[in-house]
């Protein structure tokens, strides 16, 4: 088998494993990033939609932004619309074109430094001492055993890099949406809004979504609970009732399958000489299911971490541990607000969902933010969501 060595080897070229690339390069470390995939950022897997605070992480380019919606509108099962924006544009999110910005983030890693390696699967890992040492690869030339003083496993929902190093990643069914989704044209879509759609008959315990690209395309899609997903209640059954009711005359030009964790992040995303980030940390909003923008910052703290084990030759978990911290302060308040919010609101009959739709009926919500939904929502039902609040302090 052939060997090789590197500062750092990274598995997995979504956002989160190219961020760390990057940040991790520019600190002067000999990276090697790579990915499964034949392609960086296809297929995609996402509904793409990032809020304004994209622009805090990365500078934005016309390029891989699609669609600017300045608000959006949430429909109850009784087609009641709540209206969150829609004055101010800079409030508003984008809508990505995650084949073309993926592409992005990994050329700035390569451009940062970073050796880039596509068609290359990692299989295993390297252990020594009770540290991870490096990965083994099947590549195009062949196999590789690939050392390195810290593996990053950035290998998304499915990631077994974290398993192979000894970490509990499983996640119950009950703690994972399965999405379907389909590109699709020809299709009446608002351009200023994004819409979601709640309610037992749409996506019981999750939503469907509408997310203008541009033009008369939109990713529409839904993603359900893993535990009320069986024979006839897939996603793609509930998918294809919705657009057989909404877009009975769209095209559809791309269809895909994914999953969401909705755990909240892992008790415990390093060991010796490993970190996981991203999905593979389970660091994704489990309200909403977006996961780009804690990927991105979880890089940019994972980067910054290693560089600094690095110089200071210290890989164990302890050392790593500043990941932990850093990345709680920085978004764990969110996601745990986040997963006590999804478990209330998936205990809600329709009814329930109505009756907070009719009492936002006419309340105007600038920020497009679950934060600022839930405050709402919380002024305007103290009695019903007195227990949720209580959670939340
Ligand atoms: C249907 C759907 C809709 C979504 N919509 C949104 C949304 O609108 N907004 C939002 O913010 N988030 C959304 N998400 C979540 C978002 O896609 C993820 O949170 C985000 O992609 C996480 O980035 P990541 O880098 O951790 O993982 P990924 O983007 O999944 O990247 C992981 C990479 O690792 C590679 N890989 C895996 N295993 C190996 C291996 N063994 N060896 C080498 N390479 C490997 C894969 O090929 C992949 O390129 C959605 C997810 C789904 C499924």
């Amino acid at each position: 088998m052939r060997e090789e060595r590197h500062d750092i080897v990274v598995v997995g070229a979504g956002p989160a494993g190219s961020m760390t690339a990057r940040v991790a390069a520019k600190r002067g470390l000999d990276v090697l990033l790579i990915d499964r995939n034949l392609e960086i950022g296809v297929p995609v897997k996402c509904a793409e939609g990032v809020s304004a605070e994209i622009k805090d992480i990365v500078t934005l380019d016309e390029k891989w932004v699609c669609a600017k919606p300045k608000g959006a509108h949430i429909y109850s099962p009784d087609g009641t619309k709540v209206v969150m924006g829609g004055e101010n544009i800079d409030v508003g999110g984008y809508v990505l074109e995650r084949r073309i910005f993926d592409k992005f983030l990994a050329s700035e890693a390569a451009r940062a430094g970073a050796q880039l390696r596509i068609r290359t699967e990692a299989y295993d890992v390297i252990k020594e001492d009770g540290y991870v040492k490096g990965v083994y690869v099947h590549g195009m030339d062949g196999d590789t055993r690939i050392h390195a003083q810290i593996v990053v496993g950035a290998d998304g929902v499915e990631s077994r890099v974290g398993r192979w190093a000894g970490i509990d990643t499983w996640l119950p069914p009950s703690e994972v949406t399965t999405c379907a989704e389909f590109l699709m044209c020809g299709i009446d879509v608002d351009l200023e809004y994004s819409e979601f759609f709640v309610g037992s008959q749409v996506a019981p315990k999750g939503y469907a979504w509408v997310f203008p690209k541009g033009g008369d395309c939109a990713n529409v899609g839904l993603g359900i609970c893993g535990d009320v997903s069986g024979e006839n209640h897939r996603a793609i059954d509930y998918l294809n009732a919705f657009v057989r009711n909404k877009f009975p005359a769209g095209k559809v030009v791309a269809e895909m399958y994914g999953a969401t964790p909705l755990s909240g992040p892992l008790k415990e995303s390093v060991a010796g000489g490993l970190i996981l980030v991203g999905d593979a940390a389970r660091q994704v909003n489990p309200l909403t299911g977006g996961g780009i923008a804690y990927a991105m910052y979880a890089g940019e703290i994972a980067g910054d971490v290693i560089a600094k084990a690095v110089q200071e030759k210290d890989y164990s978990k302890k050392r790593l541990q500043e990941y932990e911290s850093r990345c709680k302060d920085k978004f764990g308040k969110r996601l745990d607000t986040g997963l006590k919010t999804k478990e209330f609101f998936f205990g809600l009959s329709d009814d329930d969902l109505n009756g907070l739709a009719h009492s936002l009926e006419h309340v105007k919500i600038d920020e497009i933010t679950p934060r600022a939904l839930l405050a709402e929502l919380i002024k305007k039902n103290p009695k019903m969501l007195f227990g949720l609040a209580k959670k939340l302090l």
